[in-house]
């Protein structure tokens, strides 16, 4: 099975098994809305711990912050959203749909390079090269199509800085000959810019309603909340805020499943530093971030920085880290340096000083800010085009079968430990809800004891348990169980007293953190 094949199966797959529902599906759903179902929640629970315990509990100097979705309207003036947190978009004439522009182009430099890999990987079967040798390496970044991939992203880049970038865009689209996928044609309108940001209203009657915005992200929040956090807390420079929460925009192409959605979640953290030490944290979080990805199981060659085509005005350095999602590598996490933008924004239309007093330097100054940003719901998606394998394996009667296994993080996994008793009587379910009794305090696991054992592995391999425990009439005299392992399928016999402490070992914050 082609990784790049997958990704309808995964859809599916969440959908069957309780990870992923489509909103008010009863009423045909939402675009680009989503339900996180009974083993969604758990992953992405257990995503949002491993973050956390990452970034505030293994940091002595970054606190969190849970602040209100509704933010005093200004908010989105001083942070420039309300001028400019646009998109340019296009619309066909022939289908009506409706595509950003930049989207449009960035997916047609992605197909260049799904093609120049295609090529390399039946290249280097002729020639016999090991994928990652120096001739592997060569053919994938010098063929043809892996140039015209570079030629387009150089002309992309180049629309994206003019002065008149919505026409240059337009142009791009033009030359490049890009067609709609639903209609075929290439009937494009002018480009436009689109404002991103959901409005609502506070306030019963008309008059006196006040326009309000739901947050686009959740940065802004942590900046008006600074000085709360920096007096309460005492920290000095440098100092980090995270928080998870909703963000909400209106996305114009709604598609790729979790990946763009119109209501998401982010893990923001926001880092405040003294100006001049700005590339120094940049590249310090640059590669934490990308560190503890790959502790939690992503492949490194899955993974990589993507510098930005162009900078926020604000900003003076920004990276991307994308994961190769089974429709090509995309952005997952944003590192940015924004200078003392925020903050200075928010003195000025606050009329407050947004300051630090450094102690050391005898004077006071608005704190630079490193920020890291990563979408929960695509860490989620990148979690499950990682897991997912289809492996062809016995079974118990020496027949192959093939079966569905959700390879997580053990840590990340919805359920750590099935318990099953071998059969419905005799006093082996006893005996397992026992164990569940025993074990529910550390790990949330899960009894089972519908259909035959081979059938009850298939289905906690297909929703990853790491590790199942079958209770067997031996059990009765020896006090002891048969634990087999998700992805090896191995099997041990362990004494009951000693599950917890196995189960344990696999689940350490030292080792995946340390
Ligand atoms: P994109 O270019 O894909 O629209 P962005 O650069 O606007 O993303 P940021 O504003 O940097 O994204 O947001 C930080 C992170 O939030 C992103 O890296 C991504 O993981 C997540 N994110 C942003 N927009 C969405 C969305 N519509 N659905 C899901 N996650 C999102």
């Amino acid at each position: 099975m082609n990784y790049d094949e997958i990704f309808p199966k995964i859809i599916s797959h969440a959908k069957e098994y309780g990870f992923i529902f489509p909103s008010s599906e009863i009423y045909d759903g939402l675009g680009a809305v989503y339900d996180y179902g009974q083993l969604g929640v758990e992953l992405k629970n257990n995503i949002k711990t491993a973050w956390w315990k990452a970034m505030v509990q293994m940091h002595e100097n970054i606190v969190g912050l849970d602040s209100a979705i509704l933010m005093h309207p200004t908010t989105w003036k001083a942070s420039g959203h309300v001028d400019a947190f646009n998109d340019p978009l296009i619309d066909n004439k022939d289908s009506k749909k409706r595509y950003r522009a930049d989207v449009l182009i960035e997916d047609q430099i992605e197909k260049y390079n799904q093609k120049s890999e295609k090529d390399t990987i039946k290249k280097a079967k002729k020639e016999g090269w090991e994928p990652g040798s120096t001739e592997y390496n060569g053919f994938l970044q010098n063929n043809r199509n892996a140039q015209k991939a570079q030629e387009i992203q150089k002309q992309f880049e180049d629309a994206l800085n003019s002065e008149d970038m919505l026409q240059a865009l337009y142009d791009l689209i033009i030359e490049l000959g890009i067609v709609c996928p639903v209609s075929g044609t290439k009937e494009w309108s002018e480009v436009r810019q689109f404002n991103l940001m959901f409005k609502t209203q506070l306030g019963a009657t008309a008059d006196s309603a006040m326009d309000l915005y739901l947050r686009p992200e959740t940065a802004q929040g942590i900046f008006v909340n600074y000085l709360n956090v920096q007096n309460t807390s005492r920290q000095k420079l440098p100092f980090g805020i995270a928080q998870i929460g909703k963000a909400f925009r209106n996305e114009i192409v709604a598609r790729q499943f979790i990946f763009r959605m119109r209501e998401f979640e982010q893990m923001e953290m926001q880092y405040f530093i003294k100006p001049g030490t700005q590339m120094e944290w940049f590249q310090y979080w640059k590669e934490a971030r990308m560190k503890w990805h790959q502790a939690l199981g992503l492949k490194a060659d899955h993974l990589q920085y993507h510098e930005h085509e162009k900078l926020a005005h604000y900003a003076d350095a920004a990276e991307d880290i994308q994961f190769r999602f089974p429709f090509g590598f995309k952005e997952m996490e944003g590192i940015h340096s924004r200078t003392d933008f925020d903050l200075t924004q928010h003195e000025e239309f606050s009329g407050k000083k947004l300051r630090f007093f450094d102690h050391e330097a005898k004077e006071s100054y608005v704190p630079y800010v490193l920020e890291t940003s990563v979408g929960l719901d695509r860490t989620f998606l990148a979690h499950m085009s990682n897991a997912y394998t289809e492996e062809d394996v016995p079974t118990a009667k020496g027949d192959m079968e093939q079966r569905i296994v959700m390879k997580f993080h053990p840590l990340l996994a919805p359920y750590k430990v099935a318990v099953f008793p071998l059969v419905k009587k005799d006093g082996l379910p006893e005996i397992a809800r026992s164990i569940i009794d025993e074990l529910k305090f550390d790990f949330n696991v899960m009894y089972d004891e519908k259909d035959a054992v081979g059938r009850r592995y298939r289905r906690h391999d297909a929703i990853g348990t790491p590790f199942c425990v079958t209770v067997d009439y031996e059990t009765k005299d020896d006090n002891a169980v048969t634990l087999r392992d998700r992805d090896t399928m191995e099997q041990v016999r362990l004494p009951i007293s000693e599950v917890r402490d196995y189960v344990a070992k696999k689940l350490s914050w030292r080792e995946i953190l340390g």
